[in-house]
C-alpha cells in the first residue's frame, strides 16, 4: 500500500494549522492503515482488504505507557501542547479499547498540561455505538467527517466498508451531539474508479447545508486536498470556491473555517 503513514504510536508534536502545537496519538498499526472508510483521496492510501489487523493494535497500557513518557519529556523540557489529539493511520475510534484509552488521555493530560485541549479526528462512522459516542462527548474537541450531501455522493467518495452506513444514519447521530461536533468536509471534484465525483455541485451543497442546518456544530471546517491521493484524477478545489461555499454557511449563521 502507498500513502503517507505515522511510524510512531505518539508522534509530534507537529504545528498544525487548526490545533496549534499538536501532539498525536496513533491508536492504528504503524505499517498499515486501518480504517472502516476507504476515501478516495485518503493521503493514507487505499485500505488494504485484510480483516485481520486488530491482532496489530497497541494494547490500551501500550499506548499509556507511551504517552506518558512522553507527556513527562514534554514537561521536563517546557514544550507545551496546545492538544492531544486522536489521529494517525486510519479510524481512531475502531480500536476496541478507545474509551479507555480517553480516560487514560483525560487523566494525563490533567496530570501534565491541564490547559491543553483533547481533539479526535473522527470518519464519524462509529458514532452510532453508545460506547464512541459517549467516550466522544467527553473530550475538548470532536472534528468528525461529513463529505457530502447526497448518499451516492457519499458511498462515491468515503466508500464505507459496512453495507449498513448511510448517510442518514451518520447525520442523525451527528445532530445528538447537541453543537459539540466540529465539522470537517474536504470538498473534491474529478474521477474515480470510472466514476465521475464532484460534491460542489449545487444540488450538493443544498443538500449538505440541509445536513448542517439540522446539525447545528460548533463550526465547519472546509479543505481541499493537501497531498498525494490514491486516486489519481482528482482535482484541487480552489480556495476562493471553498470560500463562496462557506458563505452560504455564514447566510445560516454557523461558523466555519477554510483551509
Ligand atoms: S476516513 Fe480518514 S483514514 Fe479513513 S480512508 Fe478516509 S481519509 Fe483515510
Amino acid at each position: 500500500m502507498s500513502g503517507f503513514l505515522f511510524n510512531d504510536m505518539i508522534f509530534g508534536p507537529v504545528k498544525s494549522r487548526r490545533l496549534g502545537n499538536s501532539l498525536g496519538i496513533n491508536l492504528l498499526p504503524t505499517n498499515r492503515k486501518f480504517c472502516t472508510f476507504d476515501c478516495i483521496y485518503c493521503e493514507c492510501g487505499w485500505t488494504p482488504e485484510e480483516e485481520t489487523l486488530k491482532a496489530e493494535l497497541p494494547s490500551q497500557s501500550q499506548i499509556c505507557n507511551a504517552l506518558e513518557e512522553r507527556l513527562l519529556k514534554m514537561k521536563i523540557n517546557n514544550q507545551v501542547p496546545d492538544s492531544i489529539t486522536f489521529a494517525g493511520n486510519g479510524e481512531p475510534t475502531i480500536h476496541p479499547d478507545f474509551p479507555g484509552i480517553v480516560e487514560d488521555t483525560l487523566r494525563l493530560r490533567a496530570k501534565y498540561f491541564p490547559h491543553a485541549e483533547v481533539t479526535v479526528l473522527s470518519n464519524s462512522s462509529t458514532i452510532h455505538k453508545d460506547e464512541i459516542f459517549n467516550a466522544l462527548n467527553k473530550v475538548d474537541n470532536n472534528i468528525l467527517k461529513l463529505d457530502a450531501g447526497l448518499e451516492a455522493t457519499f458511498q462515491k467518495i468515503n466508500k464505507p466498508r459496512s453495507k449498513d452506513l448511510s448517510l442518514d444514519k451518520i447525520v442523525q447521530q451527528l445532530q445528538k451531539f447537541k453543537q459539540k461536533a466540529i465539522i470537517q468536509t474536504l470538498f473534491v471534484r474529478g474521477e474515480a474508479g470510472g466514476e465521475k465525483i464532484d460534491n460542489t455541485k449545487p444540488a450538493e451543497i443544498v443538500a449538505w447545508l440541509n445536513h448542517i442546518r439540522f446539525i447545528r456544530p460548533r463550526y465547519v471546517m472546509l479543505y481541499p486536498i493537501d497531498r498525494a491521493t490514491p486516486a489519481k484524477g482528482l482535482e484541487v478545489v480552489s480556495k476562493e470556491e471553498l470560500y463562496k461555499i462557506a458563505d452560504q454557511l455564514r447566510d445560516i449563521r454557523v461558523k466555519y473555517s477554510v483551509y
